[in-house]
């Protein structure tokens, strides 16, 4: 039995729709049909085989992370899902017994394995996971929304882990995890929420989000921007563009004793002024992925008791024309694309 799947076949620049075996289940694991999936940066990186995606990833690979589906299939081992259940699922397939995983801190697994960049992923009609990865989703969200789970989890993941309320936040990047912050911290009670980008179409968005100021920073400065909101400097800091000159600026603009999570992927070798840590007693978290399950109860909460995040789904295809959603990621004039199975 064979289905149709986007793959990375050889090294270099695209991808090609082809048909493969459909994987079966072993005895912890789950086989999903994919009813939506949705485009990250990171597939755009195997798209357009940058230097990272070289480095990366073995090929041939069916590449995608991010999905909704059914399970039509399971192991025997498996507990707590059934044939027909709606599920998402977590990306970071963890070892399970490094120190990280004994400790229950699953999103620190120092060998994690990631669906669709270390093994193959949810661009194709079946995907298989480990049980232990999937998550239910709750019946009143839309699967749209669930199928943009994992970045919607990096955003909550970052976003929540320091106390906002009635707090002024600086997120600096309103790609789609900098504008579903926006949203997020004006669920949970932050003051003002001031988002930058250098892309128009994407501030608009941010904008619709409820940020306080979405600046375009060739145009308007962070500077300005605290002048005019009387404001000293920003409590807490969402570094989501990775680009050193954003991380940098919003090390100028914190105030005393602020907190920032770093989620950007900045070229290794970023300079900062590294005095602006020390004499302003700023605390900088690393963020990567979401913590296993307690990121994806809170996107779950958050979103059953009103949160919106859907304006930053701009795109929808159907799965047989990637390309387009492809063509429309790489030209910055999207938040996030949809691919339709149905
Ligand atoms: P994205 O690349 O779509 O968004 C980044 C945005 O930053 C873009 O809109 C870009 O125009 C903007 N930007 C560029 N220069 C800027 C500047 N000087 N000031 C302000 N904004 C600027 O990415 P995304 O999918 O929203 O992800 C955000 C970042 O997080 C990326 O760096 C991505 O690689 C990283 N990421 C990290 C994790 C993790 O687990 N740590 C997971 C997913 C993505
Ligand atoms: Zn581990």
């Amino acid at each position: 039995m064979t289905m149709k799947a986007i793959v990375k076949k050889q090294p270099g620049k695209g991808l090609s729709m082809e048909r493969v075996p459909i994987p079966t289940c072993d005895n912890s694991s789950v086989l999903i049909k994919i009813r939506k999936a949705a485009i990250c940066g990171t597939d755009v990186h195997i798209y357009t085989w940058d230097e990272w995606a070289q480095r990366t990833i073995n090929t041939p690979m069916i590449i995608g992370h991010e999905f909704v589906g059914e399970v039509v299939d399971k192991g025997e081992g498996v507990k707590g899902f059934e044939i027909g259940d709606r599920v998402s699922g977590e990306g970071h397939i963890v070892c399970g017994v490094c120190r990280s995983c004994l400790a229950g801190r699953r999103h620190l697994c120092t060998q994690t394995v990631g669906v669709g960049v270390n093994r193959d992923g949810c661009f194709a009609e079946y995907l298989c996971l480990p049980s232990s990865n999937a998550w239910h989703v709750d019946p009143s969200i839309p699967s749209e929304t669930a199928a943009i789970f994992d970045p919607f989890g990096n955003a909550t993941h970052a976003t929540l882990s320091f106390e906002l309320v009635g707090e002024d936040v600086l997120i600096t990047g309103a790609g789609p995890i900098g504008i579903m912050s926006v949203a997020i911290a004006r669920h949970v009670g932050a003051r003002y929420v001031v988002i930058t980008d250098i892309n128009d179409y994407r501030l608009e968005i941010a904008r619709t989000m409820g940020a306080t100021r979405a600046i375009n920073v060739t145009r308007t400065s962070i500077e300005e921007c605290i002048q005019e909101l009387g404001m000293i400097g920003f409590d807490i800091g969402l570094e989501m563009s990775g680009h050193e000159s954003a991380f940098e600026s919003m090390l100028e603009n914190m105030y005393h004793g602020g907190r920032i999570a770093l989620l950007g992927i900045q070229p290794g070798m970023t300079q900062i002024d590294c005095n602006n840590i020390v004499f302003k007693g700023l605390t900088i978290k690393g963020i990567y992925g979401r913590e296993i399950f307690e990121t994806w109860y809170k996107m779950e909460t958050m979103l059953t008791s009103g949160l919106d995040i859907t304006p930053v789904i701009t795109h929808r295809f159907p799965l047989d024309e990637y390309q387009k959603g492809f063509d429309v990621m790489v030209s910055g004039k999207s938040g996030k694309v949809i691919l339709e199975f149905d």
